[in-house]
């Protein structure tokens, strides 16, 4: 129904896209007022409030945390929410033009940011547009929430929360894949620490490059002298990186370096630090599902099977710190295995347990309205008949209740959120744009 009119604004939405791109908006901390996350964070937000504003829509900047554009009348509001800060990018990586340079080669536009999140929130502000120039009438306000903080720890969703602004009744985050997502599996983050030692040996070091909990490790050392003779010797482990989300789709370092310790270690000198890893291992924490250790919880449903990735390992004043991003299915409550974890204090006295994160599963009813009518409009503009789908990862979508991921990657395109020569299909962009027009207006009317 508005699909004419995107085409007409085809090239308005390119030039957007191409000068949001020019913002380096990667997130940092400041201290400065109206930027608490930089000064790019702040021109890139500012950049987009002042077009929404030419283009007839209202706008609200909340102290530079975050930001919206609103159209329409009605009690109740249906919410965007998308966000414009991007991960780091340096053309040494191996980009093929300038990743804050927008570069439109082979009809696709490249560029950091290109389809996470600044081409798929174009494509929301422009389906708005043409709603709104069409005059048809809504029931609902439509609400595009931008925030510049979801690389990092969604402070700028926390501030909207925490000031009071308004939670929208349903909606989308036009922040992850198509056709929609109807369940995003709960996550954990856990660190073990406890004394440890090695015997016969001195443990000088212990590292993994300070690897992030949610990546498989591709790299990890241990350098030991022996005690007997002083010889000094570094052993090192490589593996390959992929999301904590897919762990079967990386190869750990760390449990590598775990079974290398615990085929060439001594089984009978049973010094009691060193058990505390093999006991570990035994117990089925280094496989990735750990079946034998969460035997008597359930571990998989129609979301998917727990996954658990070792992101991390760590020595320092004789201890030893080991840490853990579970995803979990979203039937099951993260206190039981939470509760699961806690059982190792009984088996190691000494152990530290602490859980440093935690996200609730999202699960909105895979036969209910939101769901139904979103994948129900891709596919008909697609000419599809895909059906909703359920993931380990977690999207903007949880930022608030009754809210999907829908979009903007479409199915069995390569995803190329975060990676060297990020860019997005300018045909994709204009018919991501078309479906968001036909779904915002189907939620609002
Ligand atoms: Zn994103």
């Amino acid at each position: 129904m508005f699909d004419k009119v995107i085409e007409n604004l085809k090239d308005d939405m390119l030039q957007t896209v191409s000068e949001l791109i020019e913002f380096p908006s990667v997130s940092t901390q400041t201290n400065d007022a109206g930027m608490p996350f930089g000064e790019a964070c702040k021109n890139a937000l500012d950049y987009t409030l002042s077009l929404a504003e030419k283009l007839g829509f209202r706008t609200k900047n909340l102290d530079g945390y975050c930001g919206y554009i609103e159209f329409g009348e009605g009690e109740e509001m249906v919410g965007i929410v998308g966000h414009l800060d991007v991960v780091p990018a340096k053309l040494e990586d191996g980009w093929s033009s300038p990743p804050f340079e927008a570069q439109i080669r082979e009809n696709k536009i490249y560029g950091r940011g290109s389809i996470d999140d600044k081409g798929p929130v174009v494509a929301s502000l422009y389906a708005m547009k043409a709603i709104l120039d069409s005059g048809e009438k809504l029931n609902k306000r439509v609400r595009l929430i931008l925030g510049l903080n979801e690389e990092e720890d969604w402070k700028c969703i926390h501030y909207y929360k925490k000031i009071g602004e308004e939670t929208p009744s349903i909606g989308f985050s036009p922040d992850a894949d198509f056709p929609c997502i109807y369940a995003e599996k709960g996550m954990l983050s856990i660190r073990l620490t406890h004394p440890f030692s090695i015997p016969n040996q001195e443990i000088l070091d212990i590292d993994c490059n300070h690897n992030a909990l949610n990546v498989v490790p591709k790299y990890c050392s241990i350098t030991l002298k022996d005690k007997t003779s002083g010889d000094v010797q570094k052993f090192e482990f490589t593996g390959t990186a992929a999301h904590a989300a897919h762990p079967d789709l990386g190869e750990n370092a760390i449990t590598k370096l775990v079974e290398f310790l615990n085929a060439n270690l001594d089984k009978n000198l049973l010094e009691n630090e060193y058990t505390f890893l093999r006991k570990l291992y035994e117990l089925d924490l280094f496989n990735i599902h750990s079946p034998k250790f969460f035997s008597d919880t359930k571990i998989e449903d129609e979301s998917g099977i727990l996954t658990s990735n070792v992101g991390f390992i760590d020595y320092k004043n004789n201890r030893l710190e080991i840490g853990f991003n579970l995803r979990v299915p979203v039937t099951t409550l993260l206190e039981e295995i939470k509760t699961k974890f806690e059982t190792l204090a009984e088996i190691f006295p000494d152990i530290e347990i602490k859980f440093t994160s935690e996200q609730a599963p999202l699960y909105v009813p895979k036969d209910g309205y939101l769901v139904q009518t979103l994948t129900k409009i891709f596919n008909e503009k697609t000419h599809q008949n895909l059906k909703p789908i359920a993931i380990g990862g977690g999207t903007f979508a949880r930022a608030f209740p009754n809210m999907v991921a829908f979009g903007a990657n479409m199915p069995n395109q390569k995803d190329m959120c975060h990676q060297v020569d990020e860019f997005m299909d300018i045909d994709a962009l204009i018919l991501s744009s078309k479906i968001y027009a036909e779904a915002i207006y189907e939620l609002a009317k």
